[in-house]
């Protein structure tokens, strides 16, 4: 059975979330809000509560989880090594949406790892997660509250879709601010490297980090590493039902448009007058380039409840936070016309 809760995302009532902290205590599983997408918690001490995750999101045991924490000073039963060394970059990005890898202690579950010997820590600012962390008094192991291969949830309403009757409790703190998953960063390593661009975008890593090494995985158009750095990154994501073409070269989208007729197109607010006659879903705005990482996991949702053969969606210039947009829309598509 599910229960429910509702909270202010911004002034959460304590006394409703100490009811979900002491399911974590009792080695429950609960989806809760952060400011990147929801998360599916549970006691990373506690292999069978971790292994419930794993089950109930239906996800590949060599897919790492990632550590939530609310306070630095539990880094000190994860991390191995000298926590001292990363502490000015974890000031900088902490709380916040950046998750960093550490080598772990012998302490962590392999089953949280996936077998490896580094760990994925983040601290978020999401006053709902906070409060909810700190009640827990536990490092809470969480991946995305969704379905493995859905589209990550931004709403209540999608972990509901996904999780409902299968985890304990979901909090439901609204829309997730920022809407794409967190930017991970590799400490482990000789020299600092992006494993996933997220909300915090490269550029600002790289005023922190100088010499941050960008994989050239993340820069080609499959979008997925030769040898994957992480396990996690080999699986499909995010594929809705039906095909989902995302149109990069600008000279070839014609062509694509005469191909498919019917099929409708998401696209940012300022392009949707030139697709007159056609069904647009609108992303986002250009302008305000956040709103496009905010919605994007839900038009994705969005896309297979469409009475249509196939989706088109407009490629964008990957820069800033785009970058991190037009990293999903890739794992997403069918097909990619470059
Ligand atoms: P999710 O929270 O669902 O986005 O999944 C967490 C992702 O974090 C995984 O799919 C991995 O790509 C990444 N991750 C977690 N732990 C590690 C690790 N120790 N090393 C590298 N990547 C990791
Ligand atoms: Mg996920």
């Amino acid at each position: 059975m599910t229960t429910l809760i509702k909270v202010d995302p911004l002034n959460p009532n304590e006394g409703i979330l100490r009811k979900a902290a002491q399911t974590i205590k009792e080695g429950g599983v609960v989806a809760f809000p952060t400011e990147t997408v929801y998360g599916l918690g549970a006691d990373c001490f506690n292999i069978s509560a971790v292994l419930k995750i794993f089950q109930i999101k239906n996800r590949p045991a060599d897919n790492p989880l990632i550590i939530h924490i609310y306070d630095k000073k539990q880094l000190e039963e994860l991390v191995e090594g000298d926590i001292e060394q990363n502490s000015y970059v974890m000031d900088v990005f902490w709380p916040g949406p950046v998750t960093f890898i550490f080598r772990k202690k012998a302490n962590v579950p392999r089953e949280v790892t996936g077998g490896l010997e580094t760990v994925a820590i983040r601290m978020p600012s999401h006053p709902v997660a906070q409060v909810f962390l700190r009640l827990s008094g536990t490092p809470v192991a969480a991946p995305s509250a969704n379905l493995s291969g859905k589209p990550s949830p931004t709403r209540a309403e999608h972990v509901i879709a996904d999780l409902y009757g299968s985890v304990d409790v979901i909090i439901d703190g609204g829309e997730t601010p920022l809407g794409l998953e967190s930017t991970i960063v590799d400490l482990s390593r000789d020299y600092p490297v992006l494993l996933r661009p997220g909300p915090a975008t490269i550029e600002e890593i790289k005023k922190i980090v100088p010499n941050l090494y960008i994989p050239d995985f993340l820069l080609k158009k499959e979008n997925e590493p030769v040898k994957p750095l992480a396990p996690g990154m080999a699986y499909r994501h995010y594929a809705p039902d039906k095909p989902l073409i995302l149109v990069i070269n600008e000279k070839k989208l014609d062509e694509v448009l005469s191909k498919h007729p019917d099929s409708p197109i998401i696209c940012p607010e300022e392009m949707s007058d030139r697709f007159y006659g056609r069904k647009t879903i609108i992303m986002g705005k250009l302008r305000e380039p956040f709103t496009i990482a905010q919605n994007l996991f839900h038009v994705l949702r969005e896309v297979d409840s469409l009475n249509a053969e196939s989706v088109i969606v407009i490629g964008l210039e990957p820069q800033g936070i785009l970058f991190s947009v037009m990293n999903r829309l890739k794992k997403a598509a069918s097909e990619v016309i470059d």
